[in-house]
C-alpha cells in the first residue's frame, strides 16, 4: 500500500496517431515542472504516477501550472486483488453521504463494476455508523481505479487542473509582455493551446522607471511555469519614441509604436525562429484596439499575431489575472512606454497609408537597428 498522486489527462486521447508524442510531451513538461522536488514519476496506460515524494502540497501547485494535465488525485494505490481493496476499504473512517465509485479498466478483475460497488458500500456501512449511502449527490465519492498495469487507486477528491495541451518546444511563440493587465493573461491563455513563449518587452527608459522594469520582469517569472518561457528580451524604445514625437503627426505615435514593436518582433522571431507574436490586445478597449488600427499593425506583420483577449471583457481578464497571480504585480503603479508621448486625441481609425507616410519622416530601419543592437537578454532559468 503506497500513498501516490495520481495524473490524468484528457484531450490527448483525441490525438489519435500522434497521441504518443503528446503523452511523452506531458510526461516530459511534468519532469521538468518537478525537478526541483523530490519523487519518482511513472507513466502508466492513460495515468501518470507521482510516488516516493516528500512535499505533497507544494508538488500538486506545480502540477496545476502544467497544461495536459486534467485532474489530480492523492490516491492510495494496492494491488489489483479484491482482498486488498476490500481491507483498505474497510479501514475509511466515513461519517456522512458517501457513494463507491468503480472504474474497471483492467477488464481481467473478476467482479464487474457494479457488483463490487455495492461489496464496497456494504463494508463501509458495517464499519461506520454513521455512514449512509447516497448515490445521488453524496458528501464523499470513494473512487477505486482499477488500473491495467496491476494497480488499484483510491481515493476521495478529484482536482481539476487546466487541461488544454502540453507546452511544445515546436510550437513557439514571443509574448509582447508589458506591465498591464492584459498580457500576461494573453500568454497565460496562449500556453493553454501548448505554446510554448518567450518574452519580449519594451521600456522607455529614463520616462519608465527601473522600476517598471523590475515589475515586467516580476511578472515574468509569475507566468513562466506556465507559459515554458527561458529567455526574455527587453528593449529601449527611447529613441525611436523620441523621433516620432519630434518629426510625426502626435495622433499616430501609439499606432507608430505599436508597428515598430511589431517590426522588432518579427526579427526576433527570424533570429531565434519563433512562430507566432502574441499581444493582449483586446478589441475597442482603447484607440489602438479598433478594428482599424489592429489592421494598420497587422501590415507590418511577418507572422501570425495571436490576440487571445480580443473578445474578453477587462472583469474576465481581471478574473484570469487574479486566479494566476499576476493582478497584484499589474496593478502596481508604474508608466509603460505606451503611456509616454501619449498623445490627448490619439486616431481612432488610422490608415496604413498615412502611417506608412509618418515613417517616412524618419530613419526608421536605423533606429531599429539601434534598438536590436542595445537589446537586453535575461536568462530567466538564471533569476
Ligand atoms: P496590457 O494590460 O497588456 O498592458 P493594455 O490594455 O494596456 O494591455 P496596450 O497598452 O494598448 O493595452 O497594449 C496592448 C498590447 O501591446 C499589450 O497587451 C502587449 O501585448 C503589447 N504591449 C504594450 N506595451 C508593451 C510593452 N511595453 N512591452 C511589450 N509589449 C507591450
Ligand atoms: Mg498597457
Amino acid at each position: 500500500m503506497n500513498k501516490v498522486i495520481l495524473i490524468r489527462f484528457n484531450e490527448i486521447h483525441l490525438k489519435g496517431g500522434n497521441k504518443k508524442y503528446f503523452v511523452k510531451l506531458l510526461y516530459n513538461n511534468i519532469k521538468n515542472a518537478l525537478k526541483n522536488s523530490i519523487c519518482k514519476i511513472e507513466s502508466i496506460q492513460n495515468r501518470f504516477i507521482i510516488r516516493d515524494y516528500e512535499d505533497e502540497n507544494s508538488i500538486i501547485e506545480k502540477l496545476k501550472c502544467v497544461f495536459g494535465i486534467h485532474s489530480i488525485s492523492k490516491a492510495i494505490e494496492v494491488k489489483n486483488d479484491v482482498n486488498d481493496i476490500l481491507n483498505y476499504v474497510s479501514t475509511l473512517k466515513i461519517n456522512t453521504t458517501f457513494k463507491c465509485d468503480v472504474n474497471r479498466a483492467d477488464k481481467s478483475f473478476p467482479i464487474k463494476s457494479n457488483e463490487f460497488e455495492a461489496d464496497l458500500g456494504e463494508i463501509i456501512l458495517k464499519n461506520n455508523e454513521d455512514a449512509k449511502v447516497d448515490i445521488h449527490s453524496p458528501n464523499i465519492t470513494v473512487h477505486i481505479d482499477i488500473r491495467e498495469n496491476g494497480y488499484t487507486f483510491i481515493f476521495y477528491d478529484i482536482i481539476y487542473t487546466y487541461s488544454g495541451l502540453p507546452l511544445d518546444e515546436n510550437r513557439n511563440g514571443l509574448l509582447l509582455l508589458s506591465g498591464g493587465i492584459d498580457s500576461p493573461v494573453a500568454g497565460f491563455c496562449m500556453a493553454k493551446r501548448g505554446l510554448r513563449q518567450d518574452i519580449l518587452h519594451f521600456d522607455s527608459f529614463p520616462y519608465t522607471s527601473p522600476q517598471a522594469k523590475e515589475k515586467v520582469i516580476t511578472l515574468a517569472k509569475k507566468i513562466k511555469p506556465y507559459i515554458g518561457s527561458r529567455y526574455m528580451y527587453i528593449c529601449s524604445m527611447t529613441k525611436l519614441q523620441e523621433e516620432f514625437h519630434v518629426n510625426c503627426k502626435t495622433e499616430y505615435a501609439i499606432n507608430l509604436l505599436r508597428r515598430s514593436m511589431i517590426r522588432i518582433a518579427n526579427e526576433l522571431c527570424d533570429r531565434y525562429k519563433y512562430k507566432t507574436i502574441i499581444t493582449g490586445e483586446s478589441l475597442g478597449q482603447v484607440a489602438s484596439q479598433t478594428i482599424e488600427s489592429l489592421t494598420t499593425t497587422n501590415a507590418v506583420a511577418k507572422y501570425p499575431v495571436l490576440r487571445p483577449l480580443i473578445s474578453f471583457n477587462k472583469d474576465e481578464i481581471i478574473k484570469i489575472a487574479k486566479e494566476i497571480d499576476t493582478y497584484d504585480t499589474s496593478i502596481l503603479p508604474y508608466e509603460d512606454c505606451c503611456t509616454v508621448f501619449l498623445p490627448r486625441n490619439p486616431i481612432i481609425k488610422p490608415r496604413i497609408k498615412d502611417a506608412e507616410n509618418e515613417e517616412e519622416k524618419i530613419d526608421l530601419k536605423n533606429l531599429i537597428n539601434l534598438v536590436l543592437n542595445n537589446m537586453e537578454i535575461i536568462d530567466l532559468d538564471k533569476e
